[in-house]
């Protein structure tokens, strides 16, 4: 058996900033062999974003295939810790270290857990790369293609970010908001304020727009989000005279939207204001991350289930936060989120309960022997 507290310290002793690796995924590498896992590894992409260590391991055979995804790397520490980040202590309950609840303590559970499962039913994999926390461009994308060229795709995926809120357990994410930035520049024609008839004021054009696409009520929420919204968030001019009308204005917003749009139909969609205001305006986009849904079903059950055996809590199935890397491999297959207490990721003296280490084992665990066991009957 392997020992997750144990584990996650040598994890947290890799200095594995994105796209760095620090050791990060030897250590992995050799847990996983220790207990009967095939391991792949690759690099992918280069600086200034990579190169950028990939894992892929696996075991066993035949369905159900239940993969578990995460990351190796953490985001830059930051000054003002205790202690050093990147050596790990335990100070009362805690065990402190860059990584511990974002995303180290998760993958070392898992690995624990799938430590104590018999390895003759089923097929267990590893998604592990070294850039969640970067663009993610050379990471959990680059781990999908090679995947799909030989064939591997999941019966189901549970990604280990740190989804609990107050205490372990309390929630389970189920889907993401995605996410859109765009860019407005609005030009006009300079002029002297007091002959604004020879001028053509970009600002009027851009707060007119502005006003409508701000009052756009996108959607009403559905069962399982929020409704979709949009902030401005940044106007800018920079004219420094008081009696000139500048010759251009810009501004920024953000979209965050539910499974009721795609990235691509709320740029259009603020085009259309856009250019019934000012129709010479640029609009420039970016979409960060569609939304996706795994509507609540057999792996949100087998999750919750497994949770409240082992804490007593009904976990909530949510979709609030940030985007992850779930937003890519949902399109392979049902995939819910859930992991540690968030509270002190990516903060300073980033810590996780060392009892949360041992119970997130549990619950893993459980996951790993009922996923098998519900499928049984219909393999018979
Ligand atoms: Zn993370």
């Amino acid at each position: 058996m392997i020992d997750p507290v144990d584990l996650t310290a040598r994890l947290i002793a890799c200095p594995s900033i994105t796209p760095a690796d620090g050791g990060a995924q030897d250590v992995i590498e050799q847990a996983l062999r220790s207990i009967g896992f095939e391991v792949h590894r690759f690099l992918h992409g280069s600086a200034p974003d990579g190169p950028v260590p990939n894992l892929f391991a696996t075991r066993g055979s035949g369905g159900p295939h239940l993969a578990f995804a995460g990351h190796s790397d953490v985001v830059p520490p930051g000054a003002g810790w205790t202690g050093n980040p990147f050596e790990p202590i335990i100070r009362g309950d805690l065990l402190y270290g860059r990584g511990a609840v974002d995303m180290k303590g998760a993958v070392a559970a898992f690995i624990a857990a799938a430590s104590g499962v018999p390895q003759d039913s089923g097929t267990i994999s590893l998604i592990i790369t070294g850039d969640e926390e970067g663009p993610a461009t050379h990471g959990t994308v680059a781990l999908m293609d090679w995947m799909a060229e030989r064939n591997i795709r999941p019966d189901m995926i549970l990604v280990g970010e740190p989804t609990s809120n107050k205490r372990l357990g309390d929630t389970i994410k189920i889907g993401r908001r995605g996410s859109v930035n765009m860019w407005i520049d609005v030009p006009g024609t300079q002029g002297h304020v007091a002959y604004p008839q020879l001028a053509d004021n970009p600002i009027t054009r851009l707060v007119s727009a502005l006003d409508v696409i701000t009052r756009d009520v996108l959607d009403e929420g559905t069962d399982w989000f929020q409704p979709s919204n949009l902030e401005v968030t940044d106007i800018t001019v920079g004219n420094p005279a008081t009696n000139v009308i500048p010759s251009a204005a810009s501004a920024r917003l953000n979209i965050r939207f539910n499974d009721r749009h795609r990235g691509d139909d709320l740029v259009d969609r603020v085009r259309a204001h856009l250019v019934r205001y000012a129709p010479a305006a640029t609009l420039g986009a970016k979409i960060s991350g569609e939304a996706f849904l795994t509507a609540p079903g057999q792996l949100s059950e087998l999750v919750a289930s497994a949770i409240h055996s082992e804490t007593g809590l009904e976990a909530e199935l949510s979709t609030s936060g940030g985007t992850s890397d779930a937003r890519f491999l949902s399109a392979l297959s049902p995939t819910v989120e859930f992991g540690l207490v968030n509270a002190t990721m990516h903060k300073l003296d980033e810590a996780v309960a060392i009892v949360d280490l041992q119970i997130l084992t549990r619950i893993y665990a459980r996951v790993l022997t009922s996923v098998r066991s519900e499928r049984k009957p219909t393999e018979q």
